[in-house]
């Protein structure tokens, strides 16, 4: 089967056409600048990347320019919509209302919708997503696969802030964690790697990309996750703070005479990395500026791997012990450098790097030596592939 799968935000939309059967892609794109003006990006599998202005006003043209793509005589890859067997559309915050992926029915819809406070940037958009997809595919079976749903099997102790109960009763203030479709893509995947039973291996992903968090998978359960609320705690991020001292933001309010809106802009989009370097959320550009002797550079690094390697104890703690840990996502993939830098806080969990393994980009490999006493591996996640499986599973 052919699973179209969608990645909806307000003014861009992802798009891959994966088939079932042999897991590639046939066809993936991008349009961006949805309701602005409107730019389209289009590649088959094996052929050029074409890129072209086109009108969008709604998010409805924009599926309707991905169908004409996909269809298209001479560059499409499929004859018509009925090659397409189903949509698999990643919604973002599925509360605490949905545990796994599930078929879009009336009632999803309704509960997705009641999940918009949660995340009321990328839920809405996720939902025009899933109607104009049935606008235009009105017979197609959709599933919705959620960021959140993998944590869903946290204990309280893990979801539960200190903060007065109430909170949680009444407006749901709970830790949800994010990622999850990766992080449970990677840890099956390193359960598979080390030829262990998914149900009794434990395992510390570290999903580091512009967004970075990481989870504790203890016998293929979610136990622990470092994003929260929002995407926001936890690790310093591209250019988000992470975990910080919460009197800070009254601090920075006084001195900087900011309102509530002008902290959130601070802490998501001018903290991390790129907030402590003054140079870039790249850590291509960082690691060329330390190279140079850019201070704030060097610190930046230091502190983005000080605080994945606090993470990696704490969920070790949790545990009570560790078997695999797994780096993935664009830093996790490519930045050796970084990898290396957390595992050297990791000594005392008997860790020991292959240097030439650990040089690697990109690819599935292991870098922990063969007496090292935790398998350390790099696995490139693919969260395209885990929806369009969730999808056909259900449909
Ligand atoms: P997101 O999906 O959260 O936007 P990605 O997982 O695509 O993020 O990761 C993007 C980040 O990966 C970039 O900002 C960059 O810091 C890092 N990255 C990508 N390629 C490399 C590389 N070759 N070396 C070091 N870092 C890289």
């Amino acid at each position: 089967m052919n699973v179209l799968v969608i990645n909806c935000g307000s003014s861009s939309l992802k798009f891959q056409l994966i088939n079932s059967e042999s897991e590639k892609v046939l066809a993936k794109g991008l349009c961006e600048r949805i309701g602005i003006d409107g730019m389209f990006t289009y590649q088959p599998a094996g052929g050029e990347k074409e890129k072209s202005e086109k009108a969008m006003p709604t998010h409805t043209e924009a599926i309707q320019f991905v169908i004409d793509a996909l269809t298209n005589a001479e560059t499409g890859v499929v004859k018509s919509l009925d090659e397409i067997g189903a949509v698999g559309h990643r919604v973002v915050h599925g509360g605490e209302k949905f545990t796994s992926s599930v078929v879009i029915t009336d009632e999803v819809k309704a509960a997705i919708e009641e999940c918009n406070d949660l995340a009321p940037l990328h839920n809405p958009a996720n939902l025009i997503g899933i109607n104009a997809c049935q606008e235009l595919m009105p017979g197609t079976p959709m599933v919705a696969v959620f960021d959140t749903a993998f944590h869903q099997t946290m204990p309280d102790k893990a979801f539960i802030y200190g903060l007065p109960y109430e909170y949680y009763d009444k407006y749901k203030v709970r830790r949800y964690g994010f990622h999850g479709t990766s992080h449970s893509f990677v840890s099956k995947r390193a359960a598979e790697l080390v030829g262990k039973s998914y149900d009794s291996v434990k395992t510390i992903v570290c999903h580091l990309g512009n967004g970075a968090s990481i989870c504790a998978v203890e016998n293929g359960k979610s136990v622990d996750t470092s994003m929260g609320l929002t995407p926001l705690e936890g690790l310093v991020m591209g250019t988000r703070s992470g975990d910080i001292d919460p009197a800070i933001l009254e601090f920075i309010a006084k001195k900087e005479g900011l309102d509530i809106a002008g902290l959130m802009n601070v802490l998501n989009k001018k903290s991390g990395v790129e907030g402590i370097s003054g140079v870039s959320s790249d850590f291509r550009d960082l690691d060329a500026a330390a190279a140079e002797g850019n201070d704030q550079a060097r610190i930046a690094l230091d502190v983005f791997a000080y605080r994945v390697a606090k993470y990696v104890g704490a969920y070790t703690a949790a545990m009570n012990g560790v078997d695999v840990i797994a780096f993935t996502a664009g830093i996790g993939e490519n930045a050796g450098s970084v990898r290396a830098s957390v595992c050297e806080y990791l000594g005392y969990l008997g860790i020991s790097i292959d240097s030439e393994a650990n040089s690697k980009r990109g690819e599935e490999i292991k870098i922990s030596t063969p007496d090292s006493k935790v398998t350390v591996m790099v696995i490139p996640t693919n969260e395209e592939l885990a929806i369009a499986r969730d999808t056909v599973a259900l449909v």
